[in-house]
């Protein structure tokens, strides 16, 4: 990012922190969505052998079923409603997890009706703490498909329950407490031959068969810490457990090789075998902000290559492949017409395109690389640079894309350097030369997308634009400014080149040199772009995409630049992302140039960071995962956009009030934007406002708001966001070295 201008726009980018988007992305692996039921609570839909019918648990007061039962539904059914459902089990007592045996005409489930026909209470939450009940009046049973129990299979004290029969017929996991905890248990099909097959403490359940029959896929909570084992074994002990914290294992069908695949924290459960059973589909909320947001998401057995599959609303669990592969099912909260109600979905299965998943180790090969100290911070004109350059100029060869202009991926220009931010330009000023690199994706597209970012960075500070004081003569590597938006472009140029998709546009992959020296790489690009190109309708920047916080907060800039920009923001979004949008084309990178040509933008970027323009901006503190996220993110938008019958340009006001977020306090102080070592610095007060009723003085230095301490305008900004008016805080500040306290009351 380039600094000079940076310093206005980073506080204009404050203000719109915390506008958090809903997520209604697209779900390109599920086409033709069609709801099965309608109304209540149905969960828990599996296929019969054939895929002609589906059982599932049903609870739904306004239809008189007042505790879980099990129902079959027809698939052959001429229209999808609730009404395709027919009663399968006792309707007495509970019922859950219900699955077909191999023959198709029987069902297997768990119920507690032999112990009371009463329902039995669902578990109050304790401690706040949302809890699943594991009734031990729970057995398994085998029932025909008229709702006739033909056989029990268990009828040992304790939970029995969660059966799932396996593809070959031959045998049937279960979760049962019989050996004193939650363990995975295995029986052959006609009850035979029981088998522990998990010993470790913590509920293993929710278990599937792969196709091939040979392994198990479960959720497992494993509780670590003394306080956790204890919190668990008390709760196991009133037979409740508290699901809030669930990985995904696969081990073999007799116990033997435990993998966990998930490390994502919080809850990730419901998993199932993809057909050729290289991945896994699950459930999870790792990604939420709330505790409620499940969305289903596919890995590899080995636990890489995490790719979230739906993105409509808050729940989406209990996914499961038809037996040709063909179809999904899954319970959605999606497409209510009442509160609280969960439908039966099922769509047609569209494999992903492995092409287009971006590979983490690949972005860190690229950052490692550029960011090393070999290449002496990439400063425009430097031996560096140009070792960047024929880096970039060798992965697009690789790629087989054409040169943008000429002969080689080069576009070199010069210009006269400034070697302090403060001088001015003038003839006698040196003349520097620098080189973008650039290549063409050809897709005979009526429309071109540009896609960029900036590769150079400050050197050994030789121009003075770093923001460590006295740190001439020191690397500046520029991991995440930004060699982490250099592995985006050249990810992109992957993906988009390598696909099996032609997209409905051409790509240029534009990565600039002498942004840091304000933009000229760009800038020069810009000027002639349209000559060459005259069909550009976009341009895509990353710039600094390396840091994105736990909070993932980022900040998509220049959506005011076309009217559908903010949408497609919207719907593209990372589901558990915070994303800030800013309607402006200016911002403090290269996107600035080709708005200024009349072309629409957008900028993606994590934010500032306290290594920013230092030596300390370090391969070892990006986010590699959250790049990750962006890159795809930028991918889904690169389509869409490439999708739009026609980009239309809007200009766009400067940052202005307008879009400025609704603080419910002001202290009525003019703050100084700049940075400063030692505080927020204040330009002036305005008359009988808080800050000027407390004594604080223009000149002062605060330090200090309440509990938060302040460094700078993010500090201060943050903190007036969670006050609320009345409050009276005590406030430090610095008058003439002195520190002082004064309580302010906010209004
Ligand atoms: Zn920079």
């Amino acid at each position: 990012m380039y600094l000079n201008i940076s310093k206005l726009n980073s506080f204009a980018k404050f203000f719109f922190l915390l506008l958090s988007l809903n997520a209604v992305g697209q779900e390109k692996n599920l086409k033709n969505i069609q709801k099965l039921t309608n109304g209540g609570d149905n969960a828990e839909a599996y296929f019969s052998p054939n895929s002609s019918l589906l059982t599932l648990q049903v609870s739904n007061p306004k239809a008189n079923i007042l505790c879980d039962q099990i129902y079959m539904y027809d698939l052959q059914s001429k229209s999808y409603s609730s009404e395709n459902l027919k009663l399968i089990s006792t309707g007495k007592g509970r019922t859950t997890c219900s699955y077909f045996m191999p023959d198709g005409k029987h069902i297997i489930y768990a119920s507690t009706h032999a112990s009371s026909e009463a329902c039995p209470a669902p578990p109050k939450p304790k401690d706040g703490k949302y809890l699943w009940a594991v009734y031990p009046e729970f057995d398994i049973y085998i029932a025909d498909l008229n709702g006739n129990i033909v056989k029990q299979l268990t009828n040992t004290p304790g939970y029995d329950a969660e059966a799932v029969v396996s593809p070959d017929g031959k045998k049937i996991a279960f979760t049962s407490t019989r050996s004193g905890d939650l363990e995975l248990w295995t029986m052959d099909i006609d009850g035979s031959n029981l088998k522990q097959v998990t010993n470790g403490l913590g509920y293993d359940g929710g278990s599937f068969f792969s196709h091939d029959s040979k392994k198990l896929v479960f959720r497992s909570s494993r509780p670590k810490t003394e306080k956790d084992i204890k919190e668990y074994k008390d709760l196991l002990a009133e037979n409740v457990v508290a699901p809030t914290e669930m990985e995904i294992y696969t081990c073999n069908v007799d116990g033997t090789d435990v993998k966990q695949v998930t490390h994502l924290g919080k809850a990730n459960w419901a998993p199932f075998f993809s057909p050729n059973d290289k991945k896994i589909i699950f459930s999870s909320n790792h990604h939420s902000t709330r505790g409620y947001d499940f969305q289903l998401y596919m890995i590899d057995v080995d636990g890489t290559n995490l790719k979230q599959i739906t993105w409509e609303s808050e729940f989406n669990a209990f996914p499961m492949f038809s037996p040709d592969g063909k179809k999904l099912v899954w319970s959605s909260n999606r497409q209510q017409t009442a509160a609280r109600e969960t439908n039966v979905f099922i769509a047609d299965w569209v494999d992903s395109d492995e092409t287009e998943n971006v590979k983490p180790e690949v972005l860190n090969k690229h950052i490692s690389y550029l960011a090393s100290d070999e290449l002496k911070g990439r400063l425009t004109g430097s031996v560096g640079e140009q070792k960047a350059a024929d880096y970039i100029s060798a992965q697009f060869k690789a790629l087989g894309l054409k040169p943008y202009s000429g002969k080689t991926y080069l576009q070199k220009f010069d210009y006269k350097v400034r070697l302090s931010p403060n001088d001015s330009i003038t003839d006698k000023s040196e003349t520097n030369y620098g080189r973008n690199v650039i290549a063409y994706l050809d897709n005979k597209a009526a429309k071109t997308i540009v896609i960029g970012a900036h590769y150079d960075h400050l050197g050994l500070n030789e121009h003075n634009n770093s923001t460590k004081p006295n740190s001439k003569g020191e690397i500046h590597n520029g991991a995440d400014d930004n060699a982490s938006g250099v592995s985006g472009v050249l990810e992109l140029a992957r993906m988009l080149s390598k696909n099996k998709t032609t997209e409905k546009a051409n790509y240029i992959f534009a990565l600039f040199s002498g942004e840091e020296d304000g933009l000229i790489g760009s800038k020069h690009m810009a000027e002639t772009l349209k000559a060459k190109y005259p069909n550009v309708v976009a341009m895509i920047n990353m710039d600094m995409i390396g840091r994105l916080s736990d909070k993932k907060e980022m900040i998509v800039g220049g959506v005011g630049t076309s009217p559908e920009f903010k949408k497609l923001v919207e719907k593209n979004k990372p589901a558990g992302f915070n994303v800030t949008t800013e309607d402006s084309g200016i911002g403090p990178t290269d996107h600035t140039s080709f708005y200024l040509k009349d072309i629409s933008v957008l900028n993606f970027f994590t934010g500032t960071h306290g290594d920013y323009h230092k030596p300390s901006d370090d391969t070892d503190k990006i986010n590699f995962n959250g790049v990750k996220n962006i890159v795809e993110f930028v991918f889904r938008i690169a389509n869409d956009v490439a999708d739009l019958d026609k980009v239309e340009f809007t200009k766009t006001k400067a940052n202005a009030g307008k879009t400025r977020p609704k603080y419910k306090v002001t202290m009525g102080i003019m703050p100084d934007y700049s940075e400063h070592p030692d505080g927020l610095h204040v330009d002036g007060v305005t008359e009988n406002r808080p800050a000027q009723v407390a004594g604080i003085k223009e000149g002062d230095v605060i330090t200090k708001i309440g509990t938060t301490t302040i460094k700078d305008v993010y500090n201060y900004m943050e903190a007036l966001g969670k006050i609320n008016p009345g409050d009276e805080l005590e406030v430090t500040y610095v008058r003439d070295g002195e520190t002082k306290v004064t309580k302010v009351k906010f209004e």
